[in-house]
């Protein structure tokens, strides 16, 4: 099982795409959200990743930052259907609001023909707190992140090899996400800069928290290993290399502060 990180930056970054990623492996890769917009496509390119291939996309919640690409997603699949050079079937799962705006999207915004392919052959499929799944031969249970923002969905998925992944989401993993994230092989969590740099980012008032805060609760929950992303991207070129050094002595476990089109191998 890889995680490959089409984007890593948070919702106004220009020097890197936005948060999102493929987890891939044996029974298919899950692409979660979609990033700002039509670059998603090119992530996936650069990625060596075939949209196509991208046949279960899962929504974390409806900021534009998440959202968009996965229009574009959705436009590429009905499009391919309707000119019948895209064979099988596709599945968006989302929860209830994302579900609608895509639906709106979709009629709104594409042609009629093309639309018409969402909720059929790509089906979309509404996801509840508590709801669990086999999705690429994986158990995914979907958990609300309790966000106060706009109603956001993180998961656990079972890896083959045992163990679990936890996406919190993009905002500090909540009590109800705890449960989920608590002994995980592997946290993905959010730290949108450093502590060290709040005052200049600001991180608490965008529900947000730091390198360290996130370090901080991956010990407490004994998570294994922990992938920071939605980041600030001022820090770039160094970002690794400082987030690490304020992250590391607080987290005993693995701790991953990947670039954009990196992948990780999820031993
Ligand atoms: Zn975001």
């Amino acid at each position: 099982m890889r995680l490959t990180m089409l984007g890593t930056g948070n919702a106004l970054v220009t020097k890197c795409y936005n948060t999102c990623f493929v987890i891939d492996g044996e029974g298919g890769p899950v692409m979660v959200d979609g990033g700002g917009g039509n670059a998603v496509l090119r992530q996936l390119e650069l990625a060596g990743l075939d949209w196509r291939d991208m046949r279960d996309v899962f929504v974390t919640h409806k900021h534009i930052d998440h959202l968009l690409g996965v229009v574009w997603m959705v436009r590429m699949i009905c499009q391919h259907m309707e000119q019948g050079d895209y064979d099988g079937e596709a599945r968006i799962y989302a929860n209830g609001e994302v579900c609608d705006l895509l639906r709106s999207a979709a009629n709104d915004l594409l042609p009629a023909k093309h639309a018409r392919h969402l909720g059929e052959r790509l089906a979309l499929t509404e996801v509840h707190d508590g709801d669990a799944a086999d999705i690429c031969g994986r158990r995914m249970e979907f958990f609300d992140i309790g966000s106060t923002k706009a109603a956001q969905m993180g998961f656990r998925m079972g890896l083959p090899e045992g163990g679990t992944l936890v996406c919190c989401g993009d905002e500090p993993c909540s009590e109800r996400g705890e449960r989920y994230a608590r002994g995980a092989s592997w946290m993905l969590h959010e730290a949108f800069c450093l502590r060290s740099q709040a005052d200049v980012f600001h991180p608490y008032e965008k529900h947000h928290s730091t390198v360290a805060d996130a370090c901080e609760l991956a010990e407490r929950l004994g998570v294994g290993n922990l992938v920071l992303y939605h980041t600030e991207d001022a820090n770039l070129a160094r970002r690794g290399e400082l987030y690490l050094a304020e992250g590391a002595p607080l987290f005993g476990g693995g701790l991953y502060v990947p670039d954009d089109l990196e992948t990780i191998e999820l031993l």
